[in-house]
């Protein structure tokens, strides 16, 4: 073979490892059907925004005239003292997208979430793949969490189902368990880091995607200095989607540089 060639040969090898490696990391990021993992929804797994959920009305952004984000967040199964204190201190509007059975564990805790200003909305009651269950299993799954979450605040008509997945049957079945809205997402923070859409800057109307993981206060504290630097605040998503007059929260100014840990963020 001529050098040439054999050169070519040997940077499509490499190139070959390296698409491997980006594909292996990608995989094991979220680390898909295991409820307890660190995280079950990531941005690389958003259904293509075209898929139809029958009655129910599908929303991966909620476009907004004031400059303010949406924050949700996903799961329940650590509940961080940190967060409704964060919520307190700035008057952040947070929803929480509870797995049931997550949820049953530390009801306590959750009622101090809905005094802090959080809402309580349907991630089922324990996280399967719900295009993979039959109708009645999927109607238990998502009208179980609407009846349990009512005793800690209003009745949820938000469901984010698990990992995305979502079809039409599945938007009928939600419409019945009484499901307006299946909530997504359009960006992601996690390991403290912040995911777009082809790293995009982060924009009015986005719906940021987080964890009830150990380090959520960390990810909460840097998405505020974030959104502070992009001059965007936070909005309440239950209060934007009944289309009333948005109220809209200031994010506190950036902790000092590098300090992303313990101390929360000073007031602007
Ligand atoms: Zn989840």
């Amino acid at each position: 073979m001529p050098v040439s060639q054999r050169l070519i040969s040997r940077l499509a090898l490499v190139f070959l490892l390296a698409a491997a490696g980006i594909v292996q990391t990608q995989a094991a990021t979220p680390p898909w059907g295991h409820p307890r993992g660190p995280a079950t929804e990531s941005l690389s797994q958003l259904p293509h925004p075209s898929r139809y959920a029958g009655p129910v009305q599908v929303i991966f952004r909620l476009p907004v005239s004031r400059p303010a984000v949406f924050l949700t967040i996903d799961d329940g199964w650590y509940p961080d003292p940190a967060v409704p204190a964060m919520m307190q201190k700035y008057h952040l509007p947070i929803t929480a997208f509870l797995i049931e059975k997550a949820a049953a564990e530390h009801p306590g805790y959750w009622r101090q979430f809905v005094r802090a200003g959080g809402h309580i909305e349907d991630h089922t009651a324990d996280h399967p793949f719900l295009t993979r269950i039959p109708p009645a299993a999927q109607f238990r799954e998502i009208a179980g969490p609407v009846d349990y979450f009512s005793r800690f605040g209003p009745r949820p008509d938000e469901l984010r189902p698990p990992y995305g997945d979502y079809n039409a049957a599945v938007g009928t079945v939600a419409q019945k368990a009484g499901i307006k809205y299946i909530v997504l997402w359009n960006a992601e923070m996690s390991g403290g880091r912040l995911h777009t859409i082809r790293n995009r800057p982060l924009a009015a109307g986005d719906i940021v995607l987080l964890h009830w993981v150990p380090g959520l206060s960390r990810d909460l504290t840097v998405l505020l200095s974030i959104l502070a630097r992009s001059h965007l605040g936070v909005a309440d998503l239950t209060q934007a989607l009944a289309g009333g007059p948005l109220t809209v929260v200031p994010a506190p100014a950036p902790p000092a540089a590098g300090r992303t840990g313990k101390k929360a963020p000073g007031t602007v």
